[in-house]
């Protein structure tokens, strides 16, 4: 199916609602693409904690002012009240009766609400600490009920078909930009297609990658910024990327979250020499502070005393059964690395983890692009201002993946069939990627250099703690290898690495200028060398 109603790119939780909201119209056909062969595979599947509910003392408004507390006063007041006061009925729609996703819950039948950072009240809802997993197995089983979704893997996005820059018409130049779908590279077959729709959806996830320590899988690089970037969209702040304070660090197993949750159940970060620190930094919420105040209590820990790591200490507050029974995949995966997570702390580093930024949109979804909407860790409602409330991002990709789809509904179902058709350019008009020319296949070893070089880059000069000197430097740097890549991308046969690694240096780029050019420290984003924001957080 090359020409449809709506393209959607990414089957992670927000592609996935998009895709469920749009398919109740029968008549609409929709086309999720996803780059892998798994389609489980995604940011989501990895997700632990779990997902923002509604607590038993709790009120939409007390998770707002959570959300805009965390948020370092750039949360959008607007988007943060949607998330509040749709999200929790939302989930209890969606994932438990549509996806049958069964929540934990106390032996009275009861929801277990879990407790995490920076959350005045317990309202995070868990399956064990493999959430993300529960709710994607939920949301992919639902979507496979539905004959007008058709669900592609191996095709990676490479750019979306936009006009004026696609056509063949000059008079479209006097035209706003729109959007009518995508170019994808069938990873197996090595073929180019074009898919055309009326709507198109970027739900790609976000870019942990770019940065060496991280927390998130090797798909999560960017592309979809990357993608609309290229074609004009607006991106804002991007410079907010957030640092998760705990990422395990042993050998083989870096990069694994520890879970906020485990904090949130008494878990205490220890010196190595077995000192508790987070009281020196935050008096009023020591360990259960925000992400950004712990992240960067650990960064300084470790700079200032040459550590490797920081501990952190469950076994002292939690019963041997009880670590078992709430956080298996940890305690297993933890095991498997040589450390007993009931008999002893575990050595931690912060890593990037979540991407606050992104490409503007709307309370529905909507783009500075006609018809393109960016759902989910692409895109930024504002929600998550300068530093994002634990546990809210998979409820945003819900609530925005319901939005978008309620709106693009509510768009198409305006048309008669007739008009729908025309208003998606023909094959005729939007011409077949050009590969001719083109017979040297990537070489891998460039790829897998570069993209370290990019890691290392945004590891030390665009990390927890910057300054102008770093920024410049690394925007130099960064500059310098997109010449290089962008010649290596123009001469080569194309390839799922490739494509992975010309996204990965431009959206660096974007990241590095964004931070450059906000010169106040505020959230996830701390600038050695500027002002403070007022009310923010120093360490
Ligand atoms: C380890 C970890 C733990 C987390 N824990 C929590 C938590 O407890 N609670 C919480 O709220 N959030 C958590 N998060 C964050 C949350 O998981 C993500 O923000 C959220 O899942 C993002 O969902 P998404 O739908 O936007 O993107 P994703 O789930 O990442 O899905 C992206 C999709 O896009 C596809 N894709 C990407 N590029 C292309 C391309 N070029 N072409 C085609 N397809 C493409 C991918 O294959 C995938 O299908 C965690 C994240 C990580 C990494």
């Amino acid at each position: 199916m090359d020409k449809t109603d709506v393209v959607i790119i990414g089957c992670g939780i927000a592609g996935a609602t998009a895709a469920l909201r749009l398919a109740q119209n029968p008549d609409r056909h929709i086309l999720v693409l996803t780059r892998h062969a798994d389609p489980l595979e995604s940011n989501t599947r990895y997700a632990q904690g779990g997902i923002v509910s509604r607590g038993e003392d709790d009120t939409a408004d007390c998770l707002y002012n959570d959300i805009i507390a965390a948020g370092a006063g750039a949360s959008f007041p607007k988007t943060a009240r949607i998330l509040a006061e749709e999200g929790p009925d939302l989930l209890q729609k969606l994932l438990v009766e549509t996806a049958g996703v069964t929540f934990d819950s106390a032996p009275d039948g009861r929801p277990f609400f879990g407790q995490e950072a920076a959350h005045s009240r317990r309202r995070i809802l868990h399956v064990g600490d493999g959430t993300g997993l529960a709710i994607i197995q939920g949301l992919l089983a639902a979507m496979a009920r539905f004959p007008n979704i058709t669900l592609e893997t191996n095709l990676t996005a490479v750019d979306l078909i936009t006009f004026p820059h696609h056509s063949r018409d000059p008079l479209r130049t006097y035209q706003p930009i729109a959007c009518y779908g995508v170019y994808a590279f069938h990873r197996k077959e090595r073929t180019l297609h074009r898919y055309l729709a009326a709507a198109t959806i970027l739900a790609t996830g976000g870019l942990g990658r770019i940065y060496r320590n991280t927390t998130n899988p090797p798909g999560a690089r960017g592309d979809g910024l990357a993608m609309a970037h290229r074609a004009g969209a607006r991106i804002i702040n991007a410079e907010y990327v957030q640092f998760h304070p705990t990422a395990l660090a042993a050998p083989g197993a870096e990069g694994f979250l520890i879970s906020e949750a485990v904090r949130g159940e008494g878990a205490v970060l220890l010196t190595p020499e077995g000192r508790p620190f987070m009281a020196d930094y935050s008096p009023e919420w020591k360990d259960l502070a925000p992400r950004d105040v712990v992240a960067r209590a650990i960064h300084h820990q470790m700079e200032a005393h040459g550590y490797s790591h920081v501990l952190l200490d469950l076994a002292t507050h939690m019963d041997a059964d009880a670590i078992r029974a709430r956080f298996p995949n940890i305690y297993a995966k933890c095991l498997s690395a040589g450390i007993d997570i009931t008999r002893e702390p575990i050595p931690v580093v912060p890593a990037a983890h979540y991407f606050c930024g992104g490409v503007a949109v709307d309370e529905w979804g909507l783009s500075s692009i006609q018809n393109l909407y960016a759902l989910g860790e692409i895109s930024c409602t504002g929600v998550h201002g300068a530093n994002r409330l634990a546990s809210t991002s998979l409820l945003e990709g819900l609530v925005w993946g319901d939005r978008a789809g309620r709106h693009i509904e509510a768009l198409l179902s305006c048309q008669s069939p007739a008009n729908l058709a025309a208003s998606v350019p023909s094959f005729d008009e939007v011409p077949p990627w050009d590969e001719s020319g083109l017979v040297a296949d990537a070489d891998s070893a460039l790829i897998q250099g570069d993209m370290q070089t990019i890691q290392n880059i945004m590891w030390h000069y665009v990390g927890l703690a910057r300054n102008t000197e770093r920024l410049l430097r690394a925007i130099r740097e960064l500059r310098h290898l997109w010449n290089e890549i962008e010649t290596f991308y123009q001469t080569t046969k194309l390839s799922d690495g490739l494509i992975g690694l010309r996204n990965a240096v431009e959206v660096a780029l974007i990241v590095a200028e964004s931070a450059l050019h906000n010169r106040q420290s505020r959230g996830c984003h701390f600038r050695e060398d500027a002002g403070i924001a007022e009310g923010e957080r120093l360490i």
